[in-house]
C-alpha cells in the first residue's frame, strides 16, 4: 500500500506523481499508473503542488455536479505541475474575484466527508516575493 497516505486523512501536502519513464505528471498521486504512458506506480514518485499556481479557468457551478459540493460552487481550472492540469474548487466570494491569472494554492479543509483540497488566492496570504532586481 501506499506509505503516504496518513491514517487521520489529513495530508498536509497536495502531491502529484512524477513518472520515471516519461517525467509526466499525473493525479491524485495514488493513481495505480502513468496516465502518459501507462508506467506502472513503482515508476511514479511523488511530488509536492502546493504552488501557487496561476487559474486558467474559472466558473460557476450551479448544479451539485457532485457528492458533498454545496452549490453555487466555484471551480477553477489550474496547471498543478507542468502538464498538469485539473479542475479544482475555488474557495472565493464569488468568480470575479479570481479572475483568470490569479494564483492560487492549495489549502486542505475538513468537511463531513472527510475533507479535501479547496484552492484559495495567493495573493490573500503573505507570498514572499522573489527578488529577481
Ligand atoms: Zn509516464
Amino acid at each position: 500500500m501506499n506509505a503516504s497516505s496518513s491514517m487521520d486523512g489529513r495530508p498536509s501536502t497536495l502531491q502529484a506523481a512524477r513518472c520515471g519513464h516519461c517525467h509526466g505528471y499525473s493525479y491524485p498521486a495514488n493513481v495505480p499508473g502513468c496516465r502518459h504512458c501507462g508506467a506502472p506506480a513503482e515508476a511514479l514518485d511523488a511530488v509536492d503542488c502546493m504552488g501557487p499556481v496561476p487559474l486558467r479557468n474559472v466558473i460557476t457551478v450551479h448544479a451539485p455536479l457532485a457528492p458533498g459540493l454545496a452549490v453555487p460552487a466555484i471551480i477553477g481550472e489550474v496547471e498543478l505541475c507542468p502538464g498538469l492540469v485539473e479542475e479544482v474548487r475555488i474557495d472565493a466570494e464569488n468568480e470575479s474575484a479570481v479572475p483568470p491569472g490569479t494564483p492560487v494554492r492549495p489549502v486542505w479543509v475538513d468537511d463531513e466527508d472527510g475533507g479535501g483540497w479547496i484552492f484559495r488566492a495567493a495573493s490573500a496570504e503573505a507570498v514572499p516575493l522573489q527578488e529577481n532586481v
